[in-house]
């Protein structure tokens, strides 16, 4: 178990082991920079060491991949099963300006039973650890090149982020350290439905000295009963202590946050839904993006026509709100992995099965 081991617990297993400090460093470049999964592989390391350290260890990765779809040439989706038999996917996206998105989950399952999602569908079942996190990284980051490597991460998968907060942070720290995947803070976004406490725990995290990531808050809807009605969970949260709690947010980290709002076919895609919104948002350093359902099988929510995406858009233009779009193909990295299926089902109309493991 290899990638549950910070690198302060490294030190103290390599220690047990009779290894000196420097060789953690050495076998994490291996592992992060080299994208090395196999001590073996490791050929600065004495026979001896690769031994011990396979001994203690194992592999590095502790999952199987099940299966790999490629949707055109831009998006590859993982389905891991991990030892106890779980599965959760993630999603390589690549656009046209050359970024490559890495798009991960949190949890097995989700409890928070957004009503478009296909997500939380089956509710929830476990968290994933700090090593299965980032796993899900190492192996979308093989999938490129050998000289190429992740440029963004986007906490949008399965599950809901901020309820798994210590995992992701731990994991996150080796996104951004240099002797890990060594990507900018900036670069790394965490979705969540919005969860009062959990952002406040995310911005205090801030203030002990850990890194601003990026903040997207699923607002999908400008008022209680509607957003209740899409996110059974806002009865609880409802949007005032989540607008309070991103206000401080942006106050603890100077980071502006964005608000999500999924557009769903004449439920909160009506010229009075963008005025309320307006009304919401436009005395707040804020960022509005707007995404057009991705419409999942056996729900019956569907998409709007693009006039009234258009319509919306320019009323929240009008209305002083910075709004950003997802429309073109290849740049829909939420719907892309905002729909993540169970498994078994979402093969169907997820692309191409470029790879499937034969056990
Ligand atoms: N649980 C977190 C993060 C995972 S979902 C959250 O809800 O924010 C990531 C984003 O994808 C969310 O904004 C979610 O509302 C959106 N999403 C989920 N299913 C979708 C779908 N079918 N079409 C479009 N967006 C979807
Ligand atoms: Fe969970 Fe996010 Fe899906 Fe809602 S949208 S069910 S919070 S994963």
């Amino acid at each position: 178990m290899f990638l549950e081991h910070d690198p302060v617990e490294l030190l103290a297993v390599f220690g047990g082991l009779g290894l000196p400090k420097f060789r953690v460093r050495q076998v994490r470049r291996w592992v992060f920079a080299r994208k090395t999964t196999s001590f073996d592989e490791m050929t600065d390391l004495s026979k001896e060491t690769r031994q011990l350290l396979t001994e203690q260890f194992g592999s590095v990765l502790q999952g199987k991949e099940l299966t790999r779809y490629r949707s055109g040439d831009s998006t590859e989706k993982l389905l891991i099963e991990w030892q106890d038999g779980e599965r959760i996917e993630c999603v390589l996206l690549r656009d046209d300006r050359n970024h490559r998105t890495a798009c991960i989950s949190t949890q097995v399952g989700c409890a928070m039973g957004c009503v478009f999602c296909a997500s939380g569908k089956d509710g929830f079942v476990r968290n994933l650890s700090r090593g299965e996190i980032l796993e899900q990284l190492l192996r979308l980051n093989s999938l490129l090149p050998q000289h190429e490597r992740l440029t963004h991460v986007v906490v949008m998968g399965i599950g809901e982020p901020l309820l798994n907060l210590d995992a992701l942070l731990s994991a996150l720290d080796e996104v951004t350290d240099s002797d890990g995947l060594d990507l900018s803070v900036r670069r790394v976004t965490v979705s969540t439905v919005g969860i009062p406490s959990g952002i406040r725990n995310l911005a205090d995290s801030v203030v002990r000295g850990g890194k601003s990531y990026k903040l997207a808050v699923s607002l999908h809807a400008p008022n209680n009963q509607l957003r209740t009605q899409i996110i059974p969970q806002n009865r609880f949260s409802g949007i005032e202590n989540i607008l309070n709690a991103t206000d401080d947010y942006f106050k603890q980290t100077g980071r502006r946050v964005t608000f999500e709002y999924t557009l769903i076919d004449r439920l909160n895609d009506q010229p009075e839904h963008a005025r309320q919104l307006i009304h919401l948002l436009r005395n707040r350093t804020a960022i509005v993006n707007v995404i057009p359902l991705n419409p999942v099988p056996d729900l019956e929510f569907r998409t709007p026509p693009a006039q009234t995406v258009q319509h919306f858009v320019e009323q929240l233009q009008a209305g002083g709100l910075q709004v950003k779009v997802r429309l073109r193909k290849g740049d829909q990295i939420n719907a892309a992995c905002g729909q993540l299926r169970r498994s078994g089902e979402w093969g169907v109309d997820s692309g191409e099965l470029i790879v499937e493991s034969g056990e």
